[in-house]
């Protein structure tokens, strides 16, 4: 049985009792309207009852051992995972509500909090037990890398957040000036900025942004040989200091370079994920906002593929207020939209004159970050390796990825149209070119 998207109209005819199946998506609208409506989900042999004002549990998603790689629930070998709590929880807090400090194994106070300080369980969290993540480190205090951190530190959630730059001063300058808002934000995260990576040693996760920008003109691309060097460093030395971490990858170009990472740290493939999916998706639903005049909050799309010429924005599963989006707007403007989010990163570059985005972007990164810091299971669409799923293996794109503690819990495949799945695997192919250039000689 193929997998279905269960919208709010779904949840609205089915009479006080919804069966998913498994690989069913529930879309997050659905959810919160099944919140409100009370209704009963059923989920295999689990039900569950949806009571007024109460957070819809998801099913614990067993990270299957695979040798390192993720599998999805479509793999045809895999069997299904269960149904997934969101395609792309749109308008969700930053702050995971599972992370909260009273929610994270009762640490409810800073003096509480000091119990979970680094060196307590550096495991992947796929072990027994919750505890509040102690470090993250992101690499590259620059535009991105300053934005990241100041949402991981608003987050609350971490003991501590490291900033690394090579230039001197810059991750200590900017960590301390960051330090200085807490009292107005309200955050007890402490801030360190340093210039050698041994300082950053035992991180939960680390974000990569060190590299190069682009400039106008520029294309993704064109920072490759740059920005391999760079981030072939940068995971050398996670590898030494951070063996556990889970990595995610900023730094362009995305997809090459998060299959760079993977290759230098040799880790797991379910714990190296590149951050573009995110992005490309919200910048999509805040497009499609203005066209629709509805609140950013109200579409749901997802961004697959390569984060740049070959991004797939499938629209068969886009919905505007639960209602698929080919509806709600005609296909010039739906078509229009697809094209500007594409390279809606080179329209924010010529309008700079100088450097790239870095709003969304470390909005993003840390959206990635806090997601599996909280275990929410979520499914956001991420850079990750295929293993089978949608027909494609061995290359690093863009995919829905259900996200754990420790990395990649599972690829989610939903139901896309031919044309769509055909333009996944043209991505898959020209990526895979790309990497191929990347190979040492
Ligand atoms: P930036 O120039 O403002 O910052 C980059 C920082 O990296 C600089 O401070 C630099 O000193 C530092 N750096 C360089 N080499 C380093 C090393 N070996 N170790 C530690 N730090 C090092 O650039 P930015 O705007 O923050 O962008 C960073 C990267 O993120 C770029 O490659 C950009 O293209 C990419 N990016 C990706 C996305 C995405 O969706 N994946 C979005 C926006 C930007």
């Amino acid at each position: 049985m193929s997998a279905r998207i269960i919208g709010v109209g779904d949840v609205e005819r089915c009479g006080g009792r919804l069966v998913l199946q498994p690989g069913d998506l529930l879309t997050p609208l659905a959810r919160d309207r099944a919140n409100e409506l009370g209704v009963v989900i059923a989920t295999g042999e689990i039900a569950e009852t949806v009571l007024p004002g109460a957070a819809v549990s998801v099913r614990p998603t067993p990270v299957r051992p695979t040798g390192g790689r993720p599998t999805g629930p479509s793999s045809p070998t895999g069997p299904a995972d269960p149904p997934v709590g969101a395609l792309y929880r749109r308008g969700a807090p930053v702050v995971p509500e599972a992370l909260r400090p009273e929610v994270v194994a009762g640490l409810a106070s800073p003096l509480h909090r000091a119990a979970a300080a680094p060196g307590h369980d550096h495991g992947n969290g796929n072990g027994p037990g919750r505890r509040r993540p102690a470090r993250a480190t992101v690499v590259g205090a620059g535009h991105v890398g300053a934005t990241t951190a100041l949402h991981l530190a608003e987050a609350d959630v971490f003991d501590e957040v490291v900033l690394l730059d090579v230039v001197p001063g810059l991750a200590a300058g900017l960590a301390l000036d960051l330090w200085h808002s807490s009292a107005l934000s309200g955050f007890a995260t402490r801030l360190r900025g340093t210039a050698d990576i041994a300082e950053t040693a035992g991180s939960d996760y680390v974000v990569v942004t060190a590299g190069r920008a682009r400039q106008p003109g520029m294309s993704r691309t064109d920072l490759t040989e740059a920005n391999a060097a760079i981030v072939g460093g940068v995971c050398e030395g996670i590898r030494r200091h951070s063996p556990d971490a889970v990595v995610v990858v900023v730094t362009n170009p995305l997809d090459e370079m998060t299959h760079l990472a993977w290759r230098t740290t040799g880790f797991p493939a379910r714990r190296v994920i590149g951050m573009a999916g995110v992005l490309d998706a919200t910048r999509f639903c805040a497009l499609a906002a203005l066209a629709a005049g509805v609140r950013p909050d109200a579409v749901e799309a997802l961004a697959l593929g390569s984060h740049g010429d070959e991004m797939v924005v499938p629209l068969s599963t886009a919905r505007i207020d639960g209602r698929p989006i080919t509806e709600v707007l005609d296909g010039a403007t739906l078509a229009g939209l697809v094209t500007r989010t594409q390279k809606s990163g080179a329209e924010v570059v010529a309008l700079l004159e100088k450097g790239s985005a870095y709003y969304a972007p470390g909005m993003a990164a840390a959206r990635m970050v806090l997601a599996m810091a909280a275990d929410t299971g979520e499914v956001l669409p991420c850079c990750v390796m295929a293993e089978g799923a949608y027909g494609i293996s061995d290359v690093y794109l863009g995919l829905p990825a259900r996200l754990g503690r420790g990395g990649v819990a599972g690829i989610v495949e939903v139901p896309l149209t031919p044309a769509e799945l055909a333009e996944l695997r043209t991505a898959a192919d020209r990526i895979a070119e790309r990497v191929g250039a990347l190979q040492p000689a």
